[in-house]
């Protein structure tokens, strides 16, 4: 058998955090095995379905890096032999099976109103049963519905449920799951508005892209009974489901916007790398039997198996996920890591204007960013005009003795040669030494009069690349400041 997976979104909004894990999983499953990973937008929901959204997810699932073997190409077009890719241009299909499910009496034309399906869920309520509908169009006659078309009522159509037995799902994650036929709903599935629902384009989808198996969210496990019983039916073969366990945030409560981001593109902006971020989503339910944290490239795919997807819900933890983008953050290489901050720096407004090599301010905290979106802050003072803290000002250089020492420094290095890190380490010392100061004494207003700030990165090395006639200018600057 060619494992063939599937990611299904429904486009009525962006790509979130639960998504972007189905779509790993599908994909990271696909390549494990060697087979298709298939992408298929769900846009049956005419009034919800936008192109916006179609684009950002397609946006989304090429940031996080992952690619697709057949799917849409782009807005109009598809690539793969399954096509199309996009649900509203199958309706043909779907329409087709529709009938042989009509024909073979599988499937009945209901002409219940909507209040009348209210009434019937009304009254179900109120004696305690599961609200479900109640079948009275399942043996119209051909006279009945003549009279109730004539009358004007449009037909949805129904899927017969079997009313006994169970329908067994055996879930590659969850085990066997059984589910009463008796309590499920004849299902509708065509709208009176002329089209599939959910459940019945993505069966007759599933089967004719040849999906092996169907990883999703839990949230649709209550769905299959129902679509086990339509390819049944079809007289098709089911493919295999796994249901991954829901996405909790830190207080327990389902993943939601007032966790914070919930959207991939979001954790874009905020400067997560696609390479951490696909490694904290791949732990969002999975593990390996050592916990295994960091991945490199390729293990994920070597690794990944649904055996060692949890049952139990996962729990999104943001400060995990910042410690694990620092740990990719120091893995990347200069060039890279440049590369990836330049987004940031220009919208900063530090790009483009005059000071030391980025890559070099850069360096300098290297081993501290959590986030692309930090190193901006990190490095400005370079760039830009000194601004000073009120700490910095009030607590360091107007303290007493200061404004002696960026004096007594600017002679210092007024002609100091190299002017490099080592040597202008060793001159402040023994200043310090000549003047009988400890070094914070010097250091520190030595830091505030260039920087602005009391913290930033290592002094000399800093001093070393902001250069020497930066480091006197701002120095006078300051001591026109204090004068
Ligand atoms: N369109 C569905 C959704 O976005 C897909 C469900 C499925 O994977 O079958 O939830």
């Amino acid at each position: 058998m060619q494992v063939r997976t599937r990611f299904a979104p429904s486009p009525t909004g962006f790509l979130h955090i639960g998504g972007a894990r189905t779509t790993l999983y599908n994909w990271l499953f696909a390549r494990r095995h060697g087979g298709a990973f298939i992408l298929r937008i769900e846009d049956t929901d005419e009034v919800r379905s936008t192109e916006e959204s179609v684009s950002a997810i397609l946006d989304s699932i090429r940031w996080l890096g992952l690619d697709w073997d057949e799917g849409p190409a782009d807005l109009r077009s598809d690539k793969g032999r399954c096509g199309p890719y996009y649900q509203m241009r199958r309706v043909d299909l779907y329409r087709a099976q529709r009938d042989r499910l009509l024909k073979d009496g599988k499937a009945y034309r209901c002409y219940c109103t909507k209040e009348e399906l209210d009434e019937m869920r009304r009254l179900a309520q109120l004696e305690k049963r599961p609200p479900r509908y109640d079948g009275r169009c399942r043996s119209l006659t051909e006279a009945k519905r003549r009279e109730l078309e004539a009358s004007g009522r449009k037909a949805a159509v129904r899927f017969q449920m079997p009313g006994d037995g169970v329908t067994v799902i055996e879930d590659q994650i969850r085990g066997s799951v059984r589910f009463e036929n008796h309590l499920q709903q004849d299902l509708v599935i065509w709208k009176t508005t002329d089209g599939p629902t959910y459940n019945f384009a993505c069966v007759v989808d599933d089967h004719l892209m040849e999906i092996s198996h169907v990883i999703r969210g839990d949230e649709h496990l209550s769905n299959t009974p129902s679509q086990i019983q339509i390819y049944r039916a079809l007289g098709w073969e089911p493919p295999l489901f796994a249901h991954l366990s829901m996405i909790l945030g830190p207080d327990g409560s389902k993943l939601s916007k007032r966790h914070g981001a919930t959207s991939v593109l979001e954790y874009r902006d905020q400067g997560y790398l696609p390479a951490a971020m696909r490694n904290y989503l791949a732990l969002l339910g999975w593990s390996t039997p050592d916990s295994q944290q960091l991945f490199a490239a390729e293990e994920l795919v070597g690794k990944f198996a649904l055996e060692g997807c949890q049952k139990s819900p996962a729990t999104f933890d943001t400060v995990k996920l910042q410690w694990m983008n620092g740990e990719y953050i120091r893995k990347t290489g200069l060039d890279e890591l440049t590369r990836l901050a330049e987004p940031f720096l220009e919208k900063a407004g530090l790009k483009g204007l005059p000071g030391p090599d980025l890559k070099a301010a850069v360096a300098l905290e290297h081993e501290k960013f959590k986030l692309l979106s930090e190193i901006p802050g990190l490095v400005d003072f370079f760039y830009k005009p000194v601004e000073f803290t009120p700490k910095a000002m009030d607590k360091v250089l107007k303290a007493p003795g200061a404004k002696e020492v960026l004096n007594g420094m600017a002679l210092a290095l007024k002609d100091l040669e190299p002017f490099d890190e080592k040597t202008i380490e060793a001159r402040v010392r023994r200043f310090c030494e000549d003047e009988g100061l400890k070094t914070g004494q010097a250091f520190h207003p030595l830091r505030a009069a260039v920087t602005g700030r009391t913290e930033g990165p290592t002094l000399f090395k800093m001093l070393e690349i902001m250069g020497r006639g930066e480091v006197l200018k701002r120095l006078a600057d300051a001591q026109t400041r204090l004068a």
